[in-house]
């Protein structure tokens, strides 16, 4: 027997493979009865070989699509080399990778993390931190948006705007008030002595697709200004360049003071970061904050190659050719289909809002080879690798008329 039948001996077929993980995971998801298998390009196959073409791409994380042979090479190599030392040494990878992502986001400092959630986690300490400084409270408060998607741990679901995700889970960390997004009466009506940070997501992701209008992202960094408050903007869905540029929040002329990345910043491997400007990154000293795994050279080899890559494939100018595209695809379908009601969104990050829930017609395209992810209770998302050509939008947009009608 060669080592290849040996090894598909041990292979499980899907139904198989999807008794074994519902007898032993912990149930906190709802699995398409799909077992993926490899992806490539922007396509995905499961163990029996039938295709989907993946709007979805791990919910806006795999930007250069599957099988990027640069990008695997790269991380085969570090492999070969080191994978984890932990945070007392330094190491090449970390170096570069935090060079290239202050760089690009216009921020002095980084603190690199294994998620999103961690990312929140860190700048609410940060922020937290600062004000302490400043004024020797801890009776500081945080003004964040209902609908907003931050995280599970602790402190990311007491920022999070949703009170079906919060209710089990109480007591809540004290201090967090909510405003409605792109409201900004609602948040100068919050505002007071105790405000140390504002925080929300440059465009809402879970939530629904909103992106933030002009007035209320510039009011609320002049609000900041004018009383010391941090802006905390949450990009760890809408940043890298899924929007077009860089950031989301470069489209709108402004800044932040806390910015939190995860999502495609590895592009598949598990890390994220929060950035900061220096005057607020000098508020966290040793001893303040840390992780084991966080920004070890393994996944920082991936973000160095993820950035060299965006580069070498100009996937920005990509994001804003193919988006315009699907926009006017999406436009069409809100003309012809009478479910679908508005389209909204910036660059590769679109959302349809229909008049039923999503959920069948999501599972029409999931039978037809194509992944799509529902955001909010009426919304179908679209966020597929940030490489996808006109053809695929074309295909995309054939798949999902027969799943509208
Ligand atoms: C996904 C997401 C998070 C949480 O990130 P994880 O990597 O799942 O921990 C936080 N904020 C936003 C906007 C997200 O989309």
């Amino acid at each position: 027997m060669t080592k290849k039948e040996e090894n598909s001996k041990d292979k499980l077929n899907t139904k198989d493979i999807i008794k074994t993980a519902d007898e032993h995971l912990i149930h906190t998801y709802n699995r398409f009865q799909i077992s993926l298998e490899r992806g490539d390009g922007v396509y995905l196959y499961d163990s029996e070989g039938k295709d989907y073409l993946d709007f979805g791409a791990g919910i806006a994380v795999f930007a250069l699509g599957y099988n990027n042979k640069a990008y695997n090479d790269a991380l085969k190599a570090q492999i070969d080399k080191l994978i984890h030392t932990s945070n007392l040494f330094y190491n090449e990878p970390v170096a570069k990778a935090a060079k290239l992502v202050t760089k690009a986001s216009g921020l002095d400092r980084v603190f690199f993390t294994n998620s999103g959630t961690e990312a929140i986690e860190g700048a609410i300490k940060l922020a937290k931190k600062y004000s302490f400084l400043k004024t020797g409270s801890t009776d500081n408060e945080i003004i964040a948006m209902h609908h907003s998607f931050h995280g599970r741990s602790m402190g990311a679901l007491a920022v999070t705007g949703n009170k079906h995700y919060q209710e089990a889970f109480g007591p809540m960390i004290p201090g967090i008030k909510f405003a409605e997004y792109n409201n900004l009466e609602s948040v100068k009506a919050l505002v007071n002595d105790k405000t140390c940070a504002i925080i929300f997501e440059t465009v809402q992701g879970e939530g629904g697709i909103y992106p933030a209008k002009e007035e209320f992202i510039k009011g609320v960094r002049k609000i900041c200004d004018e009383k010391g408050i941090l802006l905390i903007l949450d990009e760890i869905q809408c940043g890298m360049g899924r929007t077009g540029t860089m950031f989301a929040y470069e489209q709108y002329g402004i800044k932040p003071d806390i910015l939190t990345v995860a999502k495609a910043l590895g592009c598949g491997v598990p890390v994220g970061a929060f950035l900061a400007t220096q005057e607020v990154a000098n508020a966290l000293v040793p001893g303040d904050h840390g992780t084991t795994y966080g920004g070890n050279p393994l996944v920082c080899a991936a973000v160095v190659k993820v950035f060299e890559l965006f580069e070498e494939l100009n996937v920005l100018d990509n994001v804003k050719k193919v988006s315009k595209y699907l926009e006017i695809q999406l436009d069409k379908l809100v003309d012809e289909f009478d479910v679908a009601v508005a389209r909204r969104g910036l660059g590769l990050m679109q959302g349809l809002e229909l008049s039923v829930s999503p959920t069948s017609i999501i599972n029409k395209a999931m039978d037809d080879g194509l992944i799509l992810f529902a955001a909010g209770s009426n919304v179908i998302r679209f966020v597929p690798p940030l490489v996808i050509s006109k053809a695929d939008v074309d295909k995309m947009i054939e798949k999902l008329k027969r799943a509208l009608v």
